[in-house]
């Protein structure tokens, strides 16, 4: 390709989610040439989507609420297998990130007072989530786009990353150079020169076949990191949400805020059970009540009541769910029955929960006012992601950051609901200016290697070439998709077993084979065949990475569930995480442990 377009930046985000919007805002502000890469349109990220709202202890609601209170809820929603010090800074820079967000034009719901209104969730001690009804993640983007366009920041749309490019220096330490992509529409060739790359990539989603994640997420900066010689934590984390809708089968696995049982929904059976009094462990029995009067009582006095099991973290309440289906009570379409219409005013729901009662109206011809819900666990977000640096976000590549879902450490083992949102503000901050830092420190850029260029470029064309080693072609990316999301679906789901485990990887690795006979039709013109093709090589990487690890970690904590080994092992597993690096023939992953960064004293007290 003769003169292939190029740009320099000193720092390059790929991804214009919230983290990635909020690590180019801070990277400008520090000074440095910034640049956004994503491959959808401007505002399509998966943050717009975002409901409930984010989690920030400002105490609005509460004034006992405070970051260590936050912290502790977060670390305990984790099973402590959370990087403390991120826990930590999360908690405590949570609300100035919100109060900022309004000091940009952001608008909030308010309480009573004027105040920035906060709503129930999950695993949250506090009313703590700031809200915009229940499409909080619309606000968040809206605000964050518009800041990014006034400053005047460039933004590269519908362009994929595919490769980074690394400058492999004599004493084996490689630092980036930049990153390497495709215009989807033209199908042609863009080279990013930059000594620092950040990846706000999203999540995993995609690789299993119920989720409430959209196309965009295929685990690219996962892999990415992983090709680069980075290492990932947590992989065997991933959060089911309890809450997707079952019905109609178009729209699967769509998510039900969990808003809608913070506002007052329960969760019952086909027997009309209220079931979650008989899910509650040990581990929450003190915080949780355990009749549903004292729940009931709860919404409006939280200093004497303790809270409903539906609130319940949300590895709790999506196995209880599970538990039910299998035992038979299940509603018609293999769910059961979220019910708020008998527990609240129509007019407060429509209020509340704008989106869900136009989306259960529209798709499912339910009035959420009049009928319950019906609902099933639905793959939502990945806890594993790029090990990085707690205070600086950087990976153990030099230049190369990652921010968001899809970086690693913050949630642990299970993430509490808004906790993500707020991930994304606080460290999306901290990575821009670490970036902008780095890379003005710098007294030489790094250079791009031309050979790696035209190595990244033939990777990217290889899905069109019917090589030797292909055995004539034949394979269809969309057929191996489909069949990767089942598998993963039904073997490395949310109830897991060595055996099936076992099965998965044998089933990636047939996957893997298939995928080196794939063969596109067409041209580099828009070519949705060819986009798939290059994602499903990151889509099989992390599903592996998933399900080993999955494999390795014999115990039963958060996001991850062995029925073959149900209890939590504090003693074995409580202490370490698993590392996925990229494997010496680069053509699959390799596990280690590594021990917990240990919390200092002053913070174990909250823990006793
Ligand atoms: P995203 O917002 O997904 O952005 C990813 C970006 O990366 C996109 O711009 C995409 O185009 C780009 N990209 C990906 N791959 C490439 C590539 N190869 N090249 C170029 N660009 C690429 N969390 C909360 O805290 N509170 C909530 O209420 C809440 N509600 C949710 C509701 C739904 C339906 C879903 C799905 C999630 C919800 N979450 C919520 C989780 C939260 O929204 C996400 O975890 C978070 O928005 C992820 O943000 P991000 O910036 O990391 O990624």
């Amino acid at each position: 390709e003769g003169g292939m377009e190029r740009h320099e930046y000193d720092v390059v985000v790929v991804g214009a989610g919230g983290a990635g919007l909020r690590a180019a805002i801070a990277a400008h502000e520090a000074g440095a040439r910034t640049a956004v890469v994503c491959k959808s349109l401007l505002g399509k990220a998966h943050t717009v989507m975002a409901e409930g709202g984010i989690a920030a202890a400002m105490g609005n609601r509460w004034p006992e609420d405070n970051w260590e209170v936050h912290f502790r809820d977060t670390m305990r929603g984790g099973k402590m297998l959370n990087n403390w010090r991120m826990a930590q800074l999360h908690a405590q820079e949570a609300p100035e990130r919100v109060q900022e967000l309004e000091d940009w034009g952001a608008l909030f719901d308010r309480t009573e007072d004027g105040l920035i209104s906060q709503r129930d969730f999950g695993g949250h001690k506090y009313a703590r989530l700031a809200h915009v009804g229940d499409r909080t993640g619309l606000e968040m983007i809206r605000t964050l786009q518009q800041r990014t366009v006034q400053l005047g920041i460039d933004v590269f749309m519908e362009c994929t990353i595919t490769e980074l490019l690394e400058d492999r220096r004599d004493d084996g330490q490689s630092t980036i150079s930049g990153a390497f992509g495709y215009w989807r529409e033209s199908g042609r060739f863009v080279t990013f020169a930059a000594p620092t790359v950040i990846l706000a990539t999203g999540g995993i989603g995609k690789s299993f076949k119920v989720t409430s994640n959209s196309w965009e997420y295929t685990g690219d900066g996962h892999a990415l990191a992983l090709r680069a010689g980075a290492a990932l934590i947590n992989m065997e984390f991933v959060q089911f949400h309890p809450t997707g809708m079952v019905w109609p089968p178009s729209v699967k696995g769509l998510l039900v805020t969990e808003s809608v049982r913070g506002d007052g929904g329960i969760l019952r059976n086909s027997e009309g059970k209220r079931f979650m009094f008989d899910y509650i462990p040990e581990f929450f029995k003190a915080e949780t009540a355990d009749t549903e009067e004292e729940a009931d009582r709860w919404y409006d006095d939280k200093k004497n009541n303790r809270r409903p099991p539906e609130l319940l973290p949300r590895d709790e309440v999506a196995r209880a769910i599970n538990a039910e289906i299998k035992a038979g009570r299940g509603s018609p379409h293999g769910g059961v029955y979220l019910d708020i219409a008998s527990r609240r005013p129509p007019e407060f729901i429509r209020k509340r929960l704008p989106s869900m009662y136009h989306q259960f109206k529209e798709l499912a011809d339910v009035d959420i006012t009049k009928e319950p819900m019906e609902i099933g666990p639905t793959c939502h977000y990945v806890m594993g992601g790029v090990e990085v640096d707690p205070d600086t976000q950087e990976s153990a590549v030099r230049g190369l950051y990652a921010v968001g879902e899809c970086s690693g450490g913050m949630h642990g083992s299970n993430r509490l609901g808004g906790n993500s949102l707020g991930d994304l503000l606080v460290f999306g901050k901290r990575a821009g200016e670490a970036a902008a830092a780095y890379a003005a420190g710098l007294s030489a850029r790094p250079a791009v290697a031309e050979d790696a260029v035209k190595a990244a470029q033939a990777s990217a064309l290889a899905p069109f070439e019917v090589s030797a080693d292909s055995g004539g072609g034949g394979e269809n990316p969309y057929a191996i998709q489909q069949d990767l999301q089942q598998a993963m679906n039904d073997l490395v789901g949310i109830i897991r077993t060595a055996r099936e485990l076992e099965e998965s990887l044998t089933e990636i690795e047939a996957f893997k084979e298939r995928a080196k006979r794939m063969v596109v039709e067409g041209h580099r013109q828009y070519n949705p065949g060819w986009h798939l093709a290059i994602d499903l090589r990151n889509m099989l990487l992390v599903s592996e990475a998933i399900a080993k690890a999955a494999l390795a970690r014999e115990e039963s904590r958060g996001g991850h569930t062995r029925d073959d080994f149900p209890k939590t092992d504090n003693e074995a597993w409580g202490k370490k995480n698993l590392v996925v690096t990229l494997n010496a023939g680069g053509t699959g992953v390799d596990l280690s442990e590594k021990p917990l960064p240990v919390m200092p004293d002053e913070l174990t007290k909250y823990f006793d």
